[in-house]
C-alpha cells in the first residue's frame, strides 16, 4: 500500500498541494490546493452536487455564511458541549486528546500526563473595530447549522414538502487539539453535509436509503470496495441527541479512519432553534393536516478526505518490466484534474498545427493539456503520474485521414479514432451514470 509520505511527495511535485505559506516555515496543519489540486477538488465537489442536487427532486442547496449569530451555536450546543478532552505530558510536552490514548501515559515517551482538561474546538473572532465579550464571532465548525436555520426559508419559498433535503458545500473549521495526517485532520476544512428532513416515524427508513446512497457514491467513482466498511457507533459512542450513527470508513495509510458519518439527528436541531429563537419551526403537514418538528438524517463528509482517499485509492508504483516502472493515478476520468493530454509525434509543424487546433477544440470543454517537449514515452508517463486518462496523439497518418491515436492510461493501449470522434469518445467515458 501507497505510504502518507509517497502521497504528499507526489502531491507536491505535481502542484496537488502545497504546505500554506510555505516560503515562512508553513502554518501548522495548513495546506493550499495547487493547480491540479484545485481541479480535482472542484470536480469531487461537482460529483457530489450532482448526484444530491441536480439529479434528485427532493434536494435542493444552498451557500450560508460562515460568521453567524452567537445564538446560533448556543442552541446548537456547540458552545457547552463541542469540546475535546486535551493532555500534556509532563515530560516532553507533547499535547493529546485523552480520549484518543488507549492508557493514559504519553505514547510518544511513556511519561505522566496532565490531568485532562476540555478545549472548545470552535474559532473565535470578533465582529466589528472593538474586541469585546459582546462582538464574539465563531468560525462555523460544521455547515450543518447554516441549513438548519434556514429551514423554513427553503421550504417556504421553494414549495417543498417533506421528504426533501438541502445541500450545502463550504468551509469549517475547528481548532483541533491534533490536527495531522496530511489534509485528513485539519484546523480549516471543506465539508460537503445534507440535512434531510422526514417526517418523524420514517427516520429509520430514510437513515438505511442515504447510507446506501452515499456508500454507492464512492463506488460509482471508482474507490475500490475492499478499502470501504461501515461502522455503527456504540450507544456510549453516539451524541446525546442522536438517534443512530454510522459511520464510512476508508483504508488510509494510517489504518482505517472515517471518511463521512451519516447520523440520525431527530428532531434536535430545529427543537432547539425553536426554543432559543423564540420561532415557530414546526412543518404543517397537508396530509395529516398536523404540525410537527421533522426528524432530520444528517450525511456529512468531508472534501479533503475524499481528495485523501481518491488519491491514495488511485496511487500505483507499478512494474512494467524488467528495468521499466511508472507512477500512475488510476483516477476515475471524472475526478481527474486534466482530462486528456494532446500531443504531436515529433515537434513538426504540420503536426503541432494539427495538435494545437484539437487542443483548442477540447479546452471548451474539458481542462486539457498541450505537451510538445521530449520523447512520446516521456510525455504519457507525465500524464499518468497525474492521472490523465488520455493521451491524444498527432502522427503523420492524421495529416492524411484525420484519425489521431488515444492511448488509455491503465491498459497504456492505443485506439484509432476519427477527430470529429474524440469529444464523445471521451465523453462517454468521463460522464457517470450515477
Ligand atoms: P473525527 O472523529 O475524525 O474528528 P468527526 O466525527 O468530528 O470527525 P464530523 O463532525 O462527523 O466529524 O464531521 C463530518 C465530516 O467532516 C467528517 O467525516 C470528515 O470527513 C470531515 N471533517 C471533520 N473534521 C475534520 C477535520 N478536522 N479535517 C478534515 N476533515 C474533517
Amino acid at each position: 500500500m501507497v505510504t502518507m509520505d509517497e502521497i504528499v511527495s507526489l502531491c507536491k511535485r505535481r502542484g496537488f498541494i502545497f504546505q500554506s505559506s510555505e516560503i515562512y516555515g508553513g502554518l501548522n496543519s495548513c495546506w493550499d490546493y495547487g493547480p491540479l489540486g484545485v481541479e480535482m477538488k472542484n470536480n469531487i465537489k461537482r460529483l457530489w452536487w450532482k448526484a444530491n442536487v441536480q439529479l434528485r427532486d427532493d434536494v435542493v442547496g444552498l451557500d450560508s455564511s460562515i460568521l453567524m449569530n452567537p445564538k446560533v451555536w448556543e442552541a446548537s450546543g456547540h458552545l457547552s458541549n463541542f469540546a475535546d478532552p486535551m493532555a500534556d505530558c509532563k515530560v516532553c510536552k507533547k499535547r493529546w486528546r485523552a480520549d484518543q490514548l488507549s492508557e493514559y501515559k504519553c505514547p510518544e515517551c511513556g511519561g505522566e500526563l496532565t490531568e485532562a482538561r476540555m478545549f472548545n474546538l470552535m474559532f473565535k473572532t470578533f465582529m466589528g473595530p472593538v474586541e469585546d465579550e459582546s462582538a464574539v464571532v465563531y468560525l462555523r465548525p460544521e455547515t450543518a447549522q447554516g441549513i438548519f436555520v434556514n429551514f423554513l426559508n427553503v421550504q417556504q419559498t421553494m414549495r417543498k414538502k417533506l421528504p426533501f433535503g438541502i445541500a450545502q458545500i463550504g468551509k469549517s473549521f475547528r481548532n483541533e487539539i491534533t490536527p495531522g495526517n496530511f489534509i485528513f485532520r485539519t484546523r480549516e476544512f471543506e465539508q460537503m453535509e445534507i440535512e434531510y428532513f422526514v417526517k418523524p416515524g420514517t427516520d429509520e427508513y430514510w437513515h438505511k436509503h442515504w447510507i446506501e446512497q452515499r456508500i454507492n457514491w464512492y463506488y460509482k467513482l471508482g474507490i475500490k470496495k475492499e478499502n470501504i466498511r461501515i461502522r455503527e457507533h456504540g450507544k456510549d459512542e453516539l451524541a446525546h441527541y442522536a438517534k443512530a450513527c454510522v459511520d464510512i470508513e476508508y483504508l488510509f495509510p494510517m489504518g482505517w479512519s472515517e471518511l463521512e458519518g451519516i447520523a440520525n439527528r431527530t428532531d434536535f436541531d430545529l427543537s432547539r432553534h425553536q426554543e432559543y429563537s423564540g420561532q415557530n419551526l414546526t412543518y404543517f403537514d397537508d396530509e395529516t393536516k398536523q404540525r410537527y418538528i421533522p426528524y432530520v438524517i444528517e450525511p456529512s463528509a468531508g472534501v479533503d478526505r475524499s481528495f485523501l482517499a481518491f488519491l491514495v485509492d488511485a496511487y500505483e508504483n507499478q512494474k512494467i518490466d524488467e528495468n521499466d516502472s511508472r507512477i500512475v493515478l488510476h483516477l476515475h476520468p471524472a475526478i481527474a484534474p486534466v482530462k486528456a493530454g494532446v500531443f504531436p509525434l515529433l515537434k513538426r509543424e504540420e503536426l503541432v498545427k494539427k495538435a494545437k487546433e484539437i487542443y483548442n477544440n477540447l479546452k471548451y470543454k474539458w481542462i486539457v493539456q498541450y505537451d510538445e517537449s521530449g520523447s512520446i514515452g516521456k510525455r504519457y508517463r507525465r500524464q499518468d503520474e497525474i492521472g490523465t486518462p488520455f493521451g491524444i496523439t498527432v502522427d503523420y497518418q492524421t495529416l492524411e485521414d484525420n484519425t489521431v491515436t488515444i492511448r488509455d492510461r491503465d491498459t497504456m493501449e492505443q485506439v484509432r479514432v476519427h477527430i470529429e470522434e474524440i469529444i464523445p469518445y471521451l465523453e462517454e467515458k468521463i460522464e457517470v451514470k450515477f
